[in-house]
């Protein structure tokens, strides 16, 4: 679970992070009535990356200036969220920007801490072009993350001084905090020199969804799409991916199968819903309305392996629901004869093998239309 700005930086000053003084708005007028010193900055708390460069940071250098400004960015659109909520906090003058992450490395199956001197901008595009200008230590789990190793990390930035015992100290305490709140990435970006010390002037946390019970004082941020949330009250498990052929199932293994299948074929799948075991015809009613509304879709796979699902409920679900684009069907299994007649009774043949079924939903996605062959086999 993504955390704001504003609420990973309260967690910060938990863990004695600096950061700069500031308070959460929700209405332009409001941003007049902080005691707060000015210049100010405006910063959009939504939970995508890159906000500077999308326009939802600005400087404010008066109170009407940040009137204004509050009332521009409160409201915009930033890549698909909305801005509801505004940090003002005090601006400073930012001398060099550093990067520091602590972020769970799947592959080592550690945590490990990522640091750059060139840190400000898009760290990904640092990893890709000079690869060189990141350093990055894996946290022994039974060893732990000492200070010895923060001054490594913060010697390789080429810190010295103040500015590299406050680095030891912001390490450290980023540490902890990963360890403590079941963090899966604790990132400052950039970690900025201010007045000759370090100041956290971005901050960035994600908590292990699957520790999330273990915090019942974190925030409800979750926040889903609107065919999210359609799904999540049918009870449908919903998840949305960037290509163009909508997928359902029934059953995980068979979905994660079929998304392979797909992708092998060279197909690239734009959500997928599983319908469940034993699925009902309102199931899939609800599963294929939703599927199809995602922008971009331009075909449907309908893969299902009746068990306790019947194959009749599943068909008549489609045939209650015809998808407004082109749509491939593999059935098998309980009830196969009952549901093919009703699917076939509406001009719809069902593909038995999923292979031959993915290639031709892929081959449906890839023609011009979308639409030909509606129902083909
Ligand atoms: P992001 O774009 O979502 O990563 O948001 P950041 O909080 O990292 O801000 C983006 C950029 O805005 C920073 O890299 C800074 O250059 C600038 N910025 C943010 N806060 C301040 C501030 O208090 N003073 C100044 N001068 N610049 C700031
Ligand atoms: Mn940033």
């Amino acid at each position: 679970m993504k955390l704001h700005e504003f609420q990973a930086k309260e967690m910060f000053a938990a863990y004695g992070i600096p950061t700069q003084k500031g308070l959460v708005i929700e209405d332009p007028a409001q941003v007049t009535r902080l005691s707060l010193k000015y210049p100010v900055v405006l910063k959009a708390q939504v939970l995508v990356g890159g906000r500077g460069k999308a326009g939802g940071i600005k400087l404010a250098a008066t109170p009407d200036e940040a009137r204004v400004r509050a009332a521009a960015i409160l409201g915009m659109d930033i890549k698909g969220e909305r801005v509801r909520r505004l940090l003002v906090a005090e601006a400073v003058d930012i001398g060099a920007e550093y990067y520091l992450a602590f972020i769970i490395d799947r592959t080592a199956r550690r945590l490990t801490a990522i640091a750059s001197a060139a840190g400000g901008i898009d760290i990904e595009e640092v990893a890709r072009t000079s690869p060189e200008k990141i350093t990055r230590q894996t946290v022994h789990p039974f060893v732990g993350f000492h200070a010895y190793h923060a001054r490594k990390l913060g010697r390789s930035l080429g810190l010295t001084g103040t500015l590299l015992s406050d680095f030891g100290a912001v390490a450290g305490a980023l540490s902890k905090l990963c360890i403590a709140e079941d963090a899966e990435l604790a990132e400052i970006n950039p970690l900025a020199v201010v007045g000759g010390r370090l100041l956290a002037v971005d901050a960035k946390v994600i908590i292990d969804d699957n520790a999330v019970f273990r915090h019942p004082a974190l925030p409800p941020n979750e926040e889903l799409t609107e065919l999210e949330r359609l799904a999540r009250g049918a009870g449908l498990a919903y998840v949305e991916l960037d290509g163009d052929i909508a997928v359902i199932g029934n059953g995980a293994g068979l979905v994660m199968s079929t998304l392979d299948v797909v992708a092998h074929f060279g197909g690239h799948p734009a959500n997928f819903l599983d319908v469940g075991g034993g699925a009902s015809t309102e199931n899939m009613r609800q599963a294929l309305a939703i599927v199809v509304r995602k922008p971009g879709v331009r075909a449907l796979f309908i893969n299902i392996f009746g068990g306790i699902t019947r194959c009749d409920d599943i068909a008549r679900g489609i045939v209650a629901t015809p998808p407004p684009v082109g749509m491939v069907v593999r059935l098998v299994g309980t009830n196969e004869v009952e549901g093919r007649k009703i699917l076939e009774a509406a001009g719809i043949s069902a593909y038995r093998d999923p292979q031959e079924a993915a290639q031709a939903v892929v081959v449906l996605a890839a023609s011009p239309s979308g639409q030909v062959g509606r129902v083909r086999k």
